[in-house]
């Protein structure tokens, strides 16, 4: 029998961990991402002056797996430690944090860890899968240009439930019904690049109450330090109730909710710009990997929110998804 072919749609962490994991098996794999670049929720976005990581601000290791792979990103300089001086604002006045984990940043930007990981990958991107298809016991994608990739012998779905709902075939009942069982939360940021630096004694801030939970100094993270930026991540709840308002306006409402809080005054903001999440954090609890959702004969789902809510649980899960997957087809 020839080599079993796997594609996989996602290049966030979860698509690129499950797409390693395979082709460290010595199989075929084709990940295929309707962005520009890969990252999902790690990526970060190039400005006139400066970086900005436009999702998770920074991460944290728990399991053993994950922590030697930590490790390895450490030694390789593609994250640092961060934040170091992590503070609480409260009642307009900034106090200390204790922080539980040790926390991790990508190292000049967040999306390098993304980029790291794709190296020696067959990585395609600006490829948006707009449906799947069987014919011959086989899968193909159908891509949103009219192109079309196949055939594959599995195709793993590296996305947000929602996602990867709208992609499965009407046959693929269960794997739909879990799909359909997950809830996101929405989430809009903010980031504000100012006109000098500021001092501050901070690089990451939690926010104990109102419209805003955490705000990051971008500068104080490596490789960011260029020009003075501040990133705003707005509350859950904030966010789904000013889901379709325009990013002028939300960029406009926090920026000027963060100043009316903040004890100090901030040099001004030369610019403003507002980034919306739809599918942010998945409203799920963690999970250990024995308890990953199981592959249909053809397709499977990963990602953060099949085992977590997480970086950490978006690299187990697709390294779990993919471990079965190769189990099943190397014992056929
Ligand atoms: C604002 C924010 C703050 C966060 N804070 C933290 C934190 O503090 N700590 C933490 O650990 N985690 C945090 N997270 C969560 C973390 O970013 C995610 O858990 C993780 O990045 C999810 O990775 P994933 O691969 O599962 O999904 P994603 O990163 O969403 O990847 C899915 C990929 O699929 C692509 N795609 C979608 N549809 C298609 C299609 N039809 N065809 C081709 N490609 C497609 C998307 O472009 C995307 O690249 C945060 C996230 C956000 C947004």
């Amino acid at each position: 029998m020839a080599s079993p072919k796997i594609a996989v749609i996602g290049a966030g962490i979860s698509g690129l961990s499950a797409a390693q994991t395979i082709s460290r098996a010595d199989l075929s794999v084709s990940v295929f991402e309707k962005a520009r670049g890969p990252g999902g929720r790690m990526s970060s976005r190039r400005e006139r002056e400066c970086t900005i990581d436009l999702g998770v601000p920074c991460f944290s290791a728990r399991s053993t797996e994950f922590k030697r792979t930590v490790e390895r990103w450490l030694s390789a300089g593609i994250i640092s430690h961060w934040p170091l001086s992590p503070k609480r604002l409260k009642n307009r006045q900034i106090h200390d944090y204790d922080m539980q984990h040790l926390r991790f940043a990508g190292n000049p930007r967040m999306s390098a860890i993304t980029r790291y990981m794709s190296q020696g990958l067959n990585v395609t991107t600006q490829a948006h899968v707009s449906a799947i298809e069987y014919a011959n016991d086989q899968v193909y994608l159908e891509f949103e240009n009219g192109q079309r990739a196949g055939p594959f012998d599995h195709v793993i779905l590296a996305l947000p439930p929602k996602q990867a709902f709208a992609l499965l075939p009407e046959s693929e009942q269960d794997l739909k019904a879990l799909c359909s069982k997950t809830a996101f939360h929405p989430c809009w940021n903010v980031h504000a690049v100012l006109n000098e630096f500021p001092e501050l004694d901070w690089d990451a801030l939690y926010i104990e109450s109102g419209p805003i939970g955490f705000a990051e100094y971008q500068s104080a993270k490596p490789g960011r330090e260029n020009s003075p930026a501040i990133r705003l991540i707005a509350r859950p709840e904030w966010s789904r109730t000013h889901l379709e308002k325009t990013p002028d306006a939300i960029a406009a409402t926090l920026w000027r909710t963060f100043l009316d809080r903040y004890p100090d005054s901030l040099p001004g903001a030369i610019r403003l710009k507002a980034h919306r999440w739809r599918y942010a954090e998945p409203l799920v609890e963690r999970r250990s990997p024995e308890h990953h959702p199981p592959s249909s004969r053809h397709l499977s789902v990963c990602g953060d929110w099949c085992l977590g809510n997480n970086v950490e649980a978006a690299w187990l899960s697709g390294r779990t998804c993919a471990r079965n997957v190769l189990t099943r087809l190397l014992s056929n």
